[in-house]
């Protein structure tokens, strides 16, 4: 329950938007308190999104190096075998000590843990249902929205999390399901669809645009589902899922071509329904409170993340906002959102929130895509390095890949990096970092990166907008 006092700032909502927002906000001296209805704090990012899904990929691309790649160094291994179990309760593990760490946090920082659903009444109370039973009030001068996103629905398609699951079913299957369907080829359904398909399972994705990953630069798209499919990946690309019906063990699904109209039956012992995710906002009764919805149904912020609420008072931030839905973007919006309320001037760049997939190759980004810069009509230039030009992959046997730099060709001002390859959700920081500076091609390429190192395919590549790279 609450300790009653009244709060400077009340948070509901526990996630990285939350959660970082409410230990910020004590660490500048606020008094602070942070609604949680899901039982442990962490949100989607940490309880069934980003740090799960990662669990999952290390452990099946552990399986697959051992299996398919192992022998290429000389690693002699018999009788590999998968248990589904462990791998699950490794996961469990990572999870329970990340987010009992944030606990420890709030702890440390003294931010006041409020378990249960909280709900506005009225601009400065929010009446919480708690988990244990009762109902409580936390009074505070002001709030901020966090509440997140849950999974997109698709219409005729029931989500039993058995047979047809979202993501959170995805990452607790019990065993390996034979067919895989994943419906959406976002970053979500690849990265399942990666895990399952690594430890056997046929894996098909179905989507309803003529290509995956629609925010990625098409060059690196091109290759990385080459890549996909190489490894076993089928696309049915131009397709929508028009009715599910699950008999048994299978479930059938309608598909319908979306130039010919032509319907087809596809067979699945899973299905994973991966179509996007929307603004969660269910149960806080923003109405008495005059926050107002966009029309996607996200709340609504002026750029210092302040709701349309009257009185003033109440802030929101993370996927439940503007922006692309990813957890490092909700983290520094928390942190702007306090830093604001502070009196400090607190500001996030959405232009260089890097997106990253965690597949095998792994693909980042951060900034404009060459389609993007091309389309703006400005004069550019774009530098590519390959990773099978790169002595560090090649000594790991790690070579599928490249780096692409977008450049402002009168500036060289860099625009846009797009990595495909070993570690490139690594990589791209550098990238991030330079684009913050508005530093130019030249700058990295003339900052000496140690050797071997894949960085040097980051550097190689930045030399190859404005001049030569050494090594291709
Ligand atoms: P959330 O994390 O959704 O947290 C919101 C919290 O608010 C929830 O815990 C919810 O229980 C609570 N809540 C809601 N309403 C109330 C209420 N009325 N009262 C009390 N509590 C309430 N992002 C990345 O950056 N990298 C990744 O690798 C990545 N992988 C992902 C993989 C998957 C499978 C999924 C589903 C998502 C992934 N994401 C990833 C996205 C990431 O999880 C989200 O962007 C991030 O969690 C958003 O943070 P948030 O704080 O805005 O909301």
């Amino acid at each position: 329950a609450s300790s009653g006092e009244q709060k400077d700032l009340v948070v509901v909502g526990g996630g990285p938007g939350g959660y970082v927002a409410a230990i910020k906000a004590s660490q500048m001296g606020l008094k602070v308190a942070c609604v949680e209805g899901r039982g442990s704090l962490g949100g989607t990012c940490l309880n069934v999104g980003c740090i799960p899904s990662k669990a999952l990929l290390a452990s099946s691309h552990l399986y697959h190096e051992v299996k398919k790649n192992a022998e290429s160094h000389g690693v002699i291994v018999d009788g590999v075998k998968m248990d589904i179990g462990k791998m699950m309760a490794q996961k469990e593990t990572a999870v329970a000590g990340l987010t009992k760490g944030i606990e420890g946090l709030f702890k440390k920082y003294k931010v006041e843990y409020v378990k249960g659903w909280g709900k506005f009444a009225g601009a400065n109370d929010m009446e919480v249902a708690l988990l244990d039973g009762g109902t409580t009030t936390v009074t505070a001068k002001n709030f901020i929205i966090a509440t997140g996103s849950e999974v997109s629905p698709l219409p005729g398609m029931t989500i039993d999390e058995e047979r047809v699951v979202s993501s959170t079913g995805a990452i607790a299957l019990k065993e390996v399901p034979q067919k895989l369907i994943v419906i959406g080829g976002g970053y979500i359904g690849l990265e399942m669809g990666s895990v399952w398909q690594r430890l056997g399972s046929e894996v098909t994705v179905v989507e309803f645009l003529d290509h995956i990953v629609p925010s990625m630069d098409s060059e690196i798209r091109k290759n990385f589902q080459r890549s996909l499919t190489k490894q076993g990946f089928k696309f049915k690309l131009g397709y929508k899922v028009t009715g599910a019906e699950v008999t048994g063990d299978v479930v059938k699904l309608t598909v319908e071509n979306v130039k010919d109209g032509k319907s087809e039956q596809l067979e699945a012992s899973v299905v994973l329904v991966s179509a996007g995710r929307r603004p969660y906002v269910e149960g806080l009764d923003l109405a008495k409170v005059g926050v107002e919805l966009d029309r996607r149904g996200r709340v609504q912020v002026d750029e210092h993340f302040k709701t349309t609420a009257p009185s003033g008072n109440i802030f929101a931030v993370g996927d439940v906002i503007d922006g692309p839905m990813l957890a490092h973007k909700a983290e520094e919006d928390g942190i702007a959102c306090v830093e604001n309320l502070a009196g400090k001037k607190g500001h996030v760049n959405y232009n260089t929130v890097p997106s990253i997939v965690y597949t095998h190759p792994e693909v980042a980004s951060v900034g404009k895509t060459e389609e993007q810069v091309k389309a703006e009509g400005g004069k550019y230039r774009v530098g590519k390095f390959a990773f099978a030009a790169n002595s560090r992959a090649r000594s790991v046997l790690d070579t599928e890949g490249l780096v692409k730099f977008v450049s402002d060709a009168e500036t060289d001002k860099i625009l846009g990096v797009h990595i495909m390859g070993p570690n490139a959700g690594e990589l791209i920081s550098e990238c991030v970092l330079a684009m913050e500076y508005g530093a130019s091609t030249e700058d990295i390429a003339r900052s000496c990166h140690g050797h071997p190192t894949l960085s040097e395919a980051v550097k190689e590549a930045a030399m190859a907008t404005y001049d030569k790279p050494i090594h291709s």
